[in-house]
């Protein structure tokens, strides 16, 4: 296993999925009974999928956006805010979810990078902003006054996410890297382990079952629930006691 010095110049990127959300009452999309198992990925989380049914589309996104105003952060989102706020040295959380709860919790270097449920994006005047509430087909946008043209500002499948470039520079100068509560399955979110790795990065995945076992992607894997692992590693980070 590699080893690494925990110190005042320790860079720390973490990426987090659904599972972390998962005990704050918000579904995953692959586990049994995710959200994956109820709806088609190509008609509610791809642009063409918008542009054959809109209506079916919005539907899909209200009702996410109503569920996540209400969800309450959990332990482990309130662990990383203050691993944040602790940390002497960089520190950046890039997060898959689109629900909010990280802002919930405090944290401030985030980057949403699969977009988020409180934004709209115009495809008529190509602005993105903040957006309360449903949306509908009938929308008008605040930027440009245009009705009907809004979508939710969420990246679907087959579009570029958000901030890669800073990510990619980011991961690049990681000295740690943490994945928490994803399957590991949507790219390029998947390879950023890779990229932290060449990076000379130790790779810790903290997961209620370890996702790519045997892959040799990551040093240390430690299963549990979000909830308790996170808190806990988090803990002993800030103790200066190495993973
Ligand atoms: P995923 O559903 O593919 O994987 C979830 C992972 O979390 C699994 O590996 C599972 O073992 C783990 N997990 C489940 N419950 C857990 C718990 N309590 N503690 C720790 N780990 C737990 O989700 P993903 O990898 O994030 O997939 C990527 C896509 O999912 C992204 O595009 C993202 O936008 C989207 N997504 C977001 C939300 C949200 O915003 N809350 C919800 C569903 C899906």
């Amino acid at each position: 296993m590699r080893d690494i010095e925990i110190s005042a110049a320790t860079s720390i990127v973490v990426l987090t999925g659904a599972g972390i959300s998962q005990e704050s009452g918000l579904d995953t999309f692959r586990d049994a009974g995710g959200i994956w198992a109820r709806y088609d990925i190509d008609d509610v989380a791809t642009p063409e999928g918008f542009r054959r049914n809109p209506p079916l589309v919005h539907d899909f996104y209200n009702e996410q956006r109503r569920e996540a105003a209400i969800a309450r952060p959990n332990p482990a989102h309130v662990a990383l805010a203050e691993l944040e706020k602790a940390w002497p040295g960089r520190f950046l959380l890039v997060t898959q979810n689109i629900d909010g709860l990280h802002e919930k919790a405090g944290s401030k270097a985030l980057f949403h990078m699969h977009g988020t449920l409180d934004g709209f994006l115009c495809e008529a005047c190509g602005k993105r902003g903040p957006w309360k509430g449903d949306m509908s087909s009938a929308s008008i946008c605040p930027l440009c006054g245009t009705k009907g043209a809004l979508r939710p500002d969420i990246v679907w499948f087959g579009e570029m996410p958000y901030h890669m470039p800073e990510i990619y520079r980011a991961l690049g100068e990681a000295d740690l890297f943490l994945s928490i509560g994803t399957s590991g399955t949507v790219y390029p979110a998947a390879d950023f382990v890779r990229e932290a790795r060449q990076a000379g990065a130790l790779t810790v995945e903290l997961n209620l079952e370890a996702s790519r076992r045997g892959h040799g992607l990551f040093d240390i894997e430690i299963e549990g629930k979000a909830s308790e692992c996170v808190p806990a590693f988090v803990h002993d980070l800030l103790k200066g006691r190495r993973p």
